[in-house]
């Protein structure tokens, strides 16, 4: 069946994709003194079939994520996860977080003090820490979830005394610019966000991902410091809803 399906153009181009991928990372880590093996590269999956995540960790990819609960957890036994980790990276309602903690490697998208206390309640029900990343709504965008950058500052020591989570770095989804330097201004705040809390020396944090970039700006990302690309149209091609 695999056979057949390698002649599929959706699957060549995934190939291509990554190839590609690689190469603009290996040289943006450069620009930013570091090197390629220091910046993750996540397939975002949302809205793609098994069969085609399964292409995609055939072909190295070894880190995935989802934007939603549902969504994952339909698709997740019929991946190939041996060699490959999964992280939720949409908004995640407080009644959904029993489903999915113990079925991902990291939860990316913690908005709430509220959610993270659910998180570690049901992690320490599952005898588990659960490794999640501060969201940042680093635009100041209304219909957006995230801390602001102040109030990063204030609840990380609130999450860092709750039992069952680990705090390990932040995220962030800023606007969609038409301008470089105004994308640029975004990735470099998040930086010095990153720099901040990561000098506080917070016991129970450790600021080891800064997660942004996306399949539009991700080569200005790294640039600017990032250190988990998440990359979904630039592997799998244009989504169909
Ligand atoms: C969909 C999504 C991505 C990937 O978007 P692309 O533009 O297709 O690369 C990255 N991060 C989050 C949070 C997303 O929802």
């Amino acid at each position: 069946m695999m056979e057949k399906s390698l002649t599929d153009k959706r699957f060549l181009i995934i190939d291509e994709n990554l190839k590609q991928i690689r190469e603009i990372t290996f040289n943006a880590a450069i620009v930013s003194g570091r090197h390629c093996d220091d910046i993750k590269i996540m397939a975002v999956t949302k809205t793609v079939e098994p069969v085609l995540i399964n292409y995609a960790i055939s072909c190295g990819v070894n880190l995935i994520g989802e934007n939603k609960v549902q969504e994952l957890l339909s698709k997740i036994n019929e991946l190939k996860m041996e060699c490959c980790k999964t992280h939720l990276i949409g908004h995640l309602q407080t009644n959904k977080v029993k489903q999915i903690v113990g079925k991902v490697d990291m939860i990316q998208s913690v908005d709430s003090v509220k959610v993270a206390q659910e998180i570690g309640k049901r992690s320490i029900e599952s005898d588990i820490v659960t490794e999640v990343l501060m969201e940042i709504n680093i635009g100041a965008e209304t219909d957006k979830f995230g801390f602001s950058p102040e109030q990063a500052h204030e609840k990380v020591h609130e999450l860092a005394e709750i039992p069952g989570i680990m705090v390990c770095g932040l995220m962030a989804v800023p606007p969609l610019c038409g301008e470089k330097n105004e994308s640029r201004q975004f990735f470099s705040n998040m930086r010095r966000l990153f720099i901040d809390i990561s000098n506080k020396k917070i016991d129970n944090v450790s600021m080891n991902i800064l997660s942004m970039g996306m399949s539009a700006d991700y080569e200005l990302a790294i640039q600017e410091g990032s250190t988990l690309i998440r990359l979904g149209s630039a592997v799998f091609g244009t989504r169909k809803y």
